[in-house]
């Protein structure tokens, strides 16, 4: 019998896995994907928001504070990266001004630091502002990281530490019995005291397998993007316009930590759970509404779009509690944004107020809460990757050549703990497919190369979900 099962391996869910392999307890963590983060945590703006924003005496806002003051150790923990670059939140006129007042005042309270800057001295440092802009605030220690390396570090950390990750298993039912849960797979009935529900945006529907009404329900609300390319050389600062009630944090220019741009999201409430594409009306809402922070918005250097649903509630706040009906079983539910931010804060508070409360956390003297970086070959110097290529010279077969990702890289990410088995999970991790020809030139080969390192026909390499096969037969040899 497992102490603790996980349902949902996106951020919030592996967070807590890695949190709670700290201590001497069986977990289990089970996905309905076919690798982490294949949710919410693969496709949104990665800002490791400060916690200025949220409204006073919310869970979003104390888990969003308590979430980002640990995020710089735990990225350096696992060997991911996290790129402070500030945020500029941009007033335009006094009535936007007024606004970022508030957002101060909060600040102050919260002890998050910020500095004010005239419209003329943003500009100074973002030449790209617009003409409109009349007041900065500059959240100068906000950040960016990659969201799905550090779900997939967190998982291999608590894989590594013992708990259990079953991929490609939903699940399709939970009944109580004595002293836990029977939690229902389409392969196995698996045994547990306590159940975290943190399935994104099928929270919901989790919920309902033990409470007929749980007292919240999750509507999918829909952000599209686009990704400029790394020579578009457009901002230097997350640039943020003043946030609104009704269309939140608005649309935003955000580098990436390798350099990208990304320009979104919009904000539209979508009916299907899965319903991930992009739309013509969306991307007309990005383009029409950067322009209102950002001018010589440079979106003929867009290399791709794409779109991530928010698991949005009736309930403002995030839902982080034990069901009103079933003992030991807790949501975290509603985690839109800030999740991403929150997500080290909502482990925690879980593990310590939740999950303590059912069982005891005794630390386990053997558990490692830190991992090996993996080796990134384009930030090496030349000697570093001479002696690479020396020990090893797959690190000298440049396979991606947007992104200079070589054979070496790709292998080790195959034969990790929690390592690649997909097309997409390659890219996910090492990020062959992520530059300017996204996958045109490279994909053949990583299929190539997945197919030999997991020692499957290339027909058998999938994309990402089971049913994604690229190759449908052989038609010689
Ligand atoms: C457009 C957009 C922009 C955002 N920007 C930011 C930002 O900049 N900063 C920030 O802090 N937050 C941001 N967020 C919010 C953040 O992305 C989410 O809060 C966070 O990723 C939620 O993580 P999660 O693990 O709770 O959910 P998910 O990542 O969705 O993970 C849930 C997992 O549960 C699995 N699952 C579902 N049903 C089942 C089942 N029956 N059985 C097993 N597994 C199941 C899913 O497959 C999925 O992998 C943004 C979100 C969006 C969409």
């Amino acid at each position: 019998m497992y102490d603790v099962l996980i349902i949902g391996a996106g951020i919030t869910g592996t967070m807590l896995a890695y949190e709670l392999s700290q201590y001497q307890l069986r977990i289990a963590l089970i996905e309905k994907e076919n690798d982490i983060a294949d949710g919410a945590t693969m496709a949104n703006s990665a800002i490791v928001h400060t916690g200025y924003d949220p409204k006073d005496e919310t869970m979003k806002a104390k888990m969003n504070v308590e979430g980002a003051r640990r995020y710089e150790k735990l990225c350096r923990d696992l060997g991911c990266k996290y790129k402070t670059v500030g945020a500029f939140i941009a007033a335009c006129g006094e009535e936007e001004e007024a606004q970022l007042d508030i957002l101060a005042g909060r600040a102050d309270r919260r002890d998050i630091p910020y500095r004010w800057l005239s419209g003329d001295e943003a500009r100074a440092e973002e030449k790209n502002l617009s003409d409109n802009v009349t007041k900065v605030l500059d959240f100068y220690t906000t950040a960016v990281i990659y969201p799905w390396e550090v779900a997939c570090a967190c998982a291999e950390t608590a894989v590594n530490n013992g708990a259990k990750l079953y991929l490609n298993s939903p699940c399709t039912g939970i009944e109580k019995t004595d002293g836990g849960y029977i939690v229902h797979t389409p392969e196995q009935d698996l045994l547990a005291k306590t159940v975290v529900n943190a399935a994104g945006v099928y929270a919901d529907q989790i919920a309902k397998m033990v409470n007929e009404d749980p007292g919240f329900a999750i509507t999918p609300r829909r952000g599209e993007y686009y990704v400029l390319d790394q020579d578009a050389d457009f901002v230097n600062h997350i640039i943020f316009p003043v946030p609104s009630e009704a269309k939140g944090k608005g649309v935003l220019a955000v580098p990436t930590v390798y350099g990208n741009t990304l320009i979104g999201p919009n904000s539209d409430y979508v009916d299907d759970k899965d319903d991930n594409g992009t739309s013509f009306d969306g991307l007309a809402y990005v383009r029409a509404n950067i322009s209102k922070t950002m001018k010589n918005v440079p979106l003929n250097r867009s290399i791709r779009t794409f779109s991530g649903l928010r698991p949005t509630s009736s309930d403002p706040d995030f839902i982080i509690r034990e069901d009103d009906e079933a003992e030991g079983f807790f949501h975290i539910a509603s985690i839109e944004s800030p999740g991403l931010a929150s997500a080290p804060g909502i482990a925690a508070y879980v593990a310590e107020e939740l999950i303590a409360k059912r069982i005891p956390l005794i630390k386990d003297p053997e558990a490692v809460m830190t991992r090996e970086a993996p080796v990134v070959l384009s930030e090496l110097s030349e000697e570093e990757r001479s002696e690479l290529i020396r020990k090893n010279p797959l690190y000298g077969r440049i396979i991606c050549r947007c992104e200079q990702v070589s054979e070496g890289e790709i292998v080790d990410c195959i034969h990790r703990t929690c390592g690649a088995a997909t097309v997409k999970g390659v890219k996910k991790r090492v990020r062959p497919g992520m530059g300017r020809c996204q996958g045109g030139f490279c994909e053949p080969l990583v299929l190539g190369i997945l197919s030999r390192e997991l020692g499957i026909p290339m027909t058998e390499v999938v994309l990402d979900s089971l049913k994604s096969r690229i190759l449908e037969s052989e038609n010689r040899s």
